[in-house]
């Protein structure tokens, strides 16, 4: 993850749209943010909207949400390395938001809030609807690490620190969620299926990760060894 560049936002002179390349329309583009500003952008964001609002003076309502106003604010003036980050304006919050790989990031539909779409330590209340059976991919994947397994298979898979399992349809997210803790990687492969039969609720975020309240060991079919 650390190190992993993206690619920076511009804004189209004609359309105005951000998109991630210099020229739009026929027309070379205003440079909004480069890949490394953007990161590190994405990273505090997205830890101030899952994990840590106070440390930036910001106060989610119960959806999750803040107004992206106050978000500048309390970026600029509350966090702790603000000096590094004086450049922050609503423009570049929603640049982030809008073009966000894996989909991270909500806007509400006035454009004033924002919120993250998943991986909250903090208690939010995320009104979504549960997916219907016709909804559920064929499979999905959760990420770890061996030490864990024998764990998992008592147990099931919990949520830890965060307040919903996360599983993905991207078996490459999983790999990479497993990387995070370990060299040791394995993929679980969960049926989601088995989770609605079992009384589960299952929820999409994002683009590619799906959450849920629990995994009983029951649901989960296959474990890869990922070398
Ligand atoms: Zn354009």
């Amino acid at each position: 993850m650390l190190g992993f560049a993206l690619k920076p936002i511009y804004r189209c002179r004609v359309c105005g749209r951000f998109v991630e390349e210099p020229f739009h329309c026929g027309k070379p583009a205003v440079l909004v943010m480069d890949g490394v500003r953007r990161l590190r952008l994405s990273k505090l964001v997205s830890g101030l909207l899952r994990h840590f609002p106070w440390e930036a003076c910001l106060e989610l309502d119960e959806g999750g949400w803040v107004d992206i106003d106050v978000l500048v604010e309390g970026i600029r003036r509350c966090w702790r390395n603000r000096e590094l980050y004086q450049w922050v304006t609503r423009e570049h919050i929603v640049a982030l938001a809008l073009l966000d790989p894996k989909g991270r990031f909500e806007l509400s539909n006035d454009g004033r809030r924002i919120r993250a779409a998943y991986g909250h330590s903090v208690k939010v209340k995320i009104d979504r609807r549960p997916l219907s059976l016709e909804e559920l991919p064929e499979k999905l994947y959760h990420g770890t690490v061996k030490r864990v397994l024998e764990n998992i298979f008592r147990e099931g898979i919990k949520p830890m620190k965060r307040l919903m399992v996360h599983l993905t349809d991207r078996f490459e997210d999983a790999v990479e969620t497993g990387r995070r803790h370990g060299s040791d990687v394995v993929v679980l492969v969960v049926d989601p299926r088995c989770l609605v039969e079992k009384g589960y609720e299952v929820y999409k975020a994002g683009r590619s990760v799906y959450l849920v309240a629990r995994v009983p060991p029951e649901c989960i079919v296959e474990r890869i060894f990922v070398s």
